[in-house]
């Protein structure tokens, strides 16, 4: 990762031109998703927002948390490792609990190789990206070992394109029920990324894809366990489509550069 190189991510400092661009980023994107909501027929409040820091230090996510965003993603590992104990501490500077049993999550919402995993279990409150069932029973033995239960979301290739990781969705039913039946792990969600390409109606139609295997993984859940209802999220839409992700019933946007700007590192 040639930018962890360039960056110094557990950097606190930030200075207040930059603080209140974030700021800005954090009250519009609220807005929108409030718009959004009402526009669509949504319940007020019923969608969450997390904040993409991927490539933002410690400082920059600390001026997020301060304008109201109360969960975080990382992409990476190695960024969590980075970031999360000095983000710990600043955020306890300010009354804020963040990470592991802290009142403001912090998700690993990009892909996990097997050999990370002992090193993100301690400091994640959970894990949206697992593809299917051998990452996930990867990780439920080791949260086993640990002590742990970890929420995970299985990641669905909703659109099919080859750049993307994720289960193909006519899979995905049989592996969310394989996970939820592993020991060490809660079955959180579902998450995935939209199709790359500016046609509402393709967009639309792979969130809805992924609001029916939802729908229908929550529904037997609940007769499995006998009428207690199972809440399931929908983690989809990005900064350029979570409108339309919000159309179709998203639970959680996770928004990066409609908050903190465009990324100097991909
Ligand atoms: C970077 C990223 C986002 C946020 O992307 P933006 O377009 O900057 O809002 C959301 N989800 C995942 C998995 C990402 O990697």
């Amino acid at each position: 990762m040639a930018y962890m190189a360039q960056k110094d991510l557990a950097n606190t400092e930030v200075d207040c031109v930059r603080a209140r661009q974030i700021a800005d980023g954090v009250h519009s994107v609220q807005d929108a998703i409030a718009q959004a909501e009402s526009h669509y027929g949504r319940k007020a409040e019923s969608v969450t927002l997390l904040a993409a820091t991927k490539t933002r230090d410690v400082g920059e996510i600390m001026a997020a948390l301060k304008a109201g965003v109360r969960v975080i993603g990382e992409n990476r590992p190695q960024e969590i490792v980075a970031k999360a104990e000095i983000l710990r501490a600043e955020a306890a500077r300010e009354g804020l609990s963040v990470g592991v049993n802290g009142e403001i999550p912090l998700y690993l919402i990009g892909q996990l190789q097997s050999n990370k995993i002992n090193k993100v279990l301690p400091l994640a409150n959970g894990i949206q990206s697992v593809d299917g069932i051998e990452l996930a029973q990867k990780i439920s033995a080791r949260a086993q070992n640990l002590g742990l239960c970890v929420d995970v979301m299985l990641e669905v290739n909703v659109s099919g394109e080859a750049t993307k990781s994720g289960c193909a969705p006519e899979r995905a039913i049989d592996e969310a029920f394989a996970i939820s039946s592993l020991p060490a792990l809660n079955l959180h969600g579902f998450m995935t990324l939209g199709a790359r390409v500016d046609d509402e109606t393709i967009v639309r139609s792979g969130f809805a894809k992924l609001r029916e295997i939802r729908d229908c993984v929550s529904k037997q859940l609940v007769q499995d366990y006998d009428g207690s209802s199972v809440k399931l999220e929908l983690s989809m839409g990005m900064s350029g489509d979570f409108a339309w992700a919000i159309a179709e019933g998203s639970t959680m946007v996770r928004i990066g550069s409609a908050i903190f700007g465009p990324r100097a590192f991909v």
